[in-house]
C-alpha cells in the first residue's frame, strides 16, 4: 500500500487528463498537492474540489510552465502552505504536430519551451528545499515519442527526448541527497490531447499496440504513485513505459 500520508507535492498541468489523474491518486494516497495549470480555471477548480474530497490540501495556480517565476513562485506557494516539498511531477505538455519540413519555428520553439524547458525550471526550484531536506521524488512525465520518435511530432518527441536526459542527469547529480529523478513514458492514453487525432490515426495506434487498446490515465497515475513512494527509494534514472507494450527496450 502506497501511504504519501503528510507528504506534499507538486504537479505541472493538474486540471485535465493525466496531471489531474495524477494529482488525485496522490491525494487518494494522503498527500496535499499544489498544481499549475495554463488557463483552464474551471477545470482546476474541479481537480482542486476533488483533492479536498480526500480530506488532503489542494493549492491551484494558475502560471505557465515556460515562465521561470511561475515555478518559484508555485513552490514557494507548497513551501509556505505545507512547510514542504516531497514530490515534483512534471506533467504540464503540449503538441503542434506537423512534418519537419513544414514545421514552423513557433511550433518548434513552443513545444521545446512547455514540454523541457518548464520541466527544467520547476525541477530547479525544488532542488533547494529536497537537497536541504535531503530526500525527494522527482517524476516528468515523458512520452513512447521520446524512446522512439514519432512521425509529425519531431518537435515533441525532440522534447521528450531531451526530457529523458534531464532525467537521468538531475537522478546522478542528487542521488546521493536521497533524492530520486525517474520518468514515465506513457504510450497513448485518451485525453484532449489525444482525442483530436483522426479515428484511423487512432485504430493505427491501437493495431500497432501489443494489448490492443489505449492506456487510461489511471494506470499511469499509478505508476507515478509508486515513484513518488518511500517503496521506490532505490529506483533512479529510470524511464519506466506505460504503453500497453508498444515499445519494449
Ligand atoms: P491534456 O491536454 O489533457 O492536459 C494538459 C495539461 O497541461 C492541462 O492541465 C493544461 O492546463 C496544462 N498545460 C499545458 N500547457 C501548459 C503551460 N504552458 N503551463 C502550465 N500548464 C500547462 O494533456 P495530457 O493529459 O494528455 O498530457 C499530459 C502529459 O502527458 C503531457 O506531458 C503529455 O505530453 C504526456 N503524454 C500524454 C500522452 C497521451 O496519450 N495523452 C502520451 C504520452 C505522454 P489547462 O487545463 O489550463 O490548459
Amino acid at each position: 500500500m502506497i501511504d504519501l500520508t503528510g507528504k506534499a507535492a507538486i504537479v505541472t498541468g493538474g486540471s485535465r487528463g493525466i496531471g489531474r489523474a495524477i494529482v488525485v491518486r496522490l491525494a487518494t494516497q494522503g498527500a496535499d498537492v499544489a498544481f499549475s495549470y495554463r488557463g483552464n480555471e474551471s477545470a482546476a477548480e474541479e481537480t482542486k474540489s476533488a483533492v479536498e474530497a480526500q480530506g488532503r490540501r489542494a493549492i491551484a495556480r494558475q502560471g505557465d510552465v515556460t515562465d521561470p517565476s511561475a515555478a518559484n513562485a508555485l513552490v514557494a506557494a507548497a513551501l509556505e502552505t505545507f512547510g514542504r516539498v516531497d514530490i515534483l511531477v512534471n506533467s504540464a505538455g503540449i503538441t503542434r504536430d506537423d512534418l519537419v519540413m513544414r514545421m514552423t519555428d513557433e511550433a518548434w520553439h513552443a513545444v521545446i519551451e512547455t514540454n523541457l524547458t518548464g520541466a527544467f525550471y520547476a525541477t530547479r526550484a525544488v532542488l533547494r528545499p529536497m537537497l536541504r531536506a535531503r530526500r525527494g521524488r522527482i517524476v516528468n512525465i515523458t512520452s513512447v515519442a521520446g524512446q522512439a520518435g514519432n512521425a509529425g511530432q519531431a518537435n515533441y518527441s525532440a522534447a521528450k527526448a531531451g526530457l529523458i536526459g534531464l532525467t537521468k542527469a538531475t537522478a546522478r547529480e542528487v542521488a546521493s541527497r536521497g533524492i530520486t529523478s525517474n520518468a514515465v513514458a506513457p504510450g497513448f492514453v485518451l485525453t484532449e490531447l489525444t482525442t483530436v487525432l483522426p479515428e484511423n490515426i487512432q485504430e493505427g495506434i491501437r493495431s500497432a499496440t501489443p494489448m490492443g487498446r489505449f492506456g487510461t490515465v489511471e494506470e499511469v497515475a499509478d505508476v507515478v504513485a509508486f515513484l513518488c513512494s518511500d517503496e521506490a527509494a532505490y529506483v533512479t534514472g529510470q524511464i519506466i513505459g506505460v504503453d500497453g507494450g508498444l515499445v519494449m527496450m
